[in-house]
């Protein structure tokens, strides 16, 4: 098994859980209650069923969770289905470890990890202590990064439950950035930082992801700034000190498991889906 710095990357995301609660100030913009109202009113009705019942409008305007977590385990096959090497985003519309996502349920989707070595994929979680306690009793898969959101330094205790667990590739996402935050980056791989957007957005110093910046050439850590946010993101762009940065780490370049044997691996790891539609229409 080689690495590669460079890859032709499709990216994905995987949602195997809908649904969550906010818990920190991060979630204040949630993006991803907003998603889920909208399709909760899809016309399709296996979007909208898959949806409904998880977020609300509440008297203030404000979106906000109802507090259910969906899981949604014939979506665990969806990773088999595809026969080119994707970068995966790992429950764009939840969290993983959320306390109502049974160790169980994480366990299956590691196995759909493990058993799917040419995908990368990055799970990201606010729920660090939870991540904490179940990393011992979990078999982690060496293609996923694993990483904590720290918006501003009281969360920065995040970073120690995440170091402290089993996963290869440790990142941290310090976006949406809110404050000055002093990191200990040792055993952290990556660390992405961004403002806040859209029209609540709250104010970003560009100071403050520098001196993450500078944390991570001091530590080795890749560096990568997506956004400079505010109210129209595009013209505050995210150029940072005059220039851009997109590292990240090396991946493993590993061949995709011909159609077939997907279609085994699927039907063994994921007895939810049919077995005559497992997976749905399969290249490759
Ligand atoms: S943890 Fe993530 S998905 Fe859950 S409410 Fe916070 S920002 Fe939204």
């Amino acid at each position: 098994m080689s690495t590669v710095s460079t890859i032709e990357w499709t990216n994905a995301t995987w949602n195997f859980l809908l649904g969550c609660d906010k818990v920190s100030p991060g979630c204040a913009g949630c993006y991803a209650v907003k998603d889920v109202l909208r399709m909760a009113g899809n016309p399709n009705p296996k979007v909208s069923g898959a949806n409904r019942g998880l977020a609300y409008r509440q008297d203030n305007g404000v979106l906000n969770w109802t507090g259910v977590v969906r899981l949604l385990p014939e979506r665990l096959a969806v990773p088999f289905e595809w026969a080119v090497p994707k970068k995966v985003f790992v429950n764009s519309l939840s969290d993983l470890f959320h306390g109502d996502v049974p160790v169980e349920f994480i366990r299956r989707a590691f196995a759909v990890m493990r058993a799917t070595p040419w995908h990368t994929y990055q799970a990201l979680t606010k729920r660090a202590a939870r991540l904490a306690v179940l990393s011992p009793d979990l078999d982690w898969p060496g293609n996923l990064w694993m990483g904590v959101s720290v918006e501003s330094q009281p969360y920065a205790y995040r970073v120690d439950h995440l170091r402290g667990t089993g996963a290869r590739v440790k990142f941290l996402s310090v976006e949406p950035l809110l404050g000055p935050v002093d990191l200990d980056l040792s055993g952290i791989d990556r660390v992405i930082t961004g403002g806040e957007s859209g029209p609540r957005a709250r104010p970003f110093d560009p100071a403050w992801a520098l001196a993450a910046r500078d944390r991570c050439e001091a530590h080795g850590a890749k560096f990568f700034h997506k956004q400079n946010g505010g109210r129209n993101k595009k013209a505050s762009g995210r150029l940072l000190d005059g220039r851009t940065y997109d590292e990240m780490p090396e991946t493993r370049a590993v061949p995709v498991a011909p159609a077939r044997e997907r279609r085994r691996l699927a039907t063994e790891l994921v007895p939810e889906v049919p077995a005559g539609r497992v997976p749905l229409p399969l290249a490759g």
